[in-house]
């Protein structure tokens, strides 16, 4: 159920920023946020308080009182925010486009021996039961598997 809850969550670009600061650190006041993106992002406190306000009313962020300052804590996870934002990107294109996509993540990630020694493991396992080809699964008119010109044709 925490996971469903967590896939409905957009965090933008801006917001991500925020959210590294909250998950390296687990419970942060505004002051804290705003002394590291401050200087790295160069935005004004206005701003970054906005985006933390967003983010409370988006399900992202917990906040509570502690003293005299609010402490912000990370409702979504970052490990199942990354999961959910890789798998979106893979939605995003025709399923015969996936190994693309894969192949430029590979090409520009920076990755370790045993990173690569993990990699080689999954694909190895993925081979097995590889098809020949990948189906598409697109809909008629959005992949050149079937163009717009084909689309009048179909039966739907
Ligand atoms: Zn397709």
């Amino acid at each position: 159920m925490q996971i469903e809850k967590e896939m409905d969550v957009v965090v933008s670009e801006a917001e991500w920023e925020v959210m590294r600061v909250v998950w390296a650190n687990r419970e942060v006041t505004s002051r804290d946020v705003i002394n590291v993106l401050h200087r790295k992002m160069d935005w004004k406190e206005s701003t970054i308080k906005t985006l933390m306000g967003r983010l409370v009313d988006k399900g992202a962020l917990n906040t509570k009182r502690k003293g005299r300052a609010f402490v912000y804590s990370a409702i979504i996870s970052e490990e199942n925010t990354v999961k959910h934002y890789s798998s979106a990107l893979l939605e995003r294109v025709c399923d015969q486009k996936n190994g693309l996509v894969v192949q430029h993540l590979v090409k520009d990630a920076i990755l370790s021996q045993s990173d690569i020694e993990t990699l080689i493991a999954q694909l190895e396992e993925k081979m097995k039961d590889a098809p020949e080809t990948v189906p598409c699964n697109c809909v008629p008119g959005q992949c050149d598997c079937h163009l717009i010109a084909d689309v009048d044709e179909l039966d739907w």
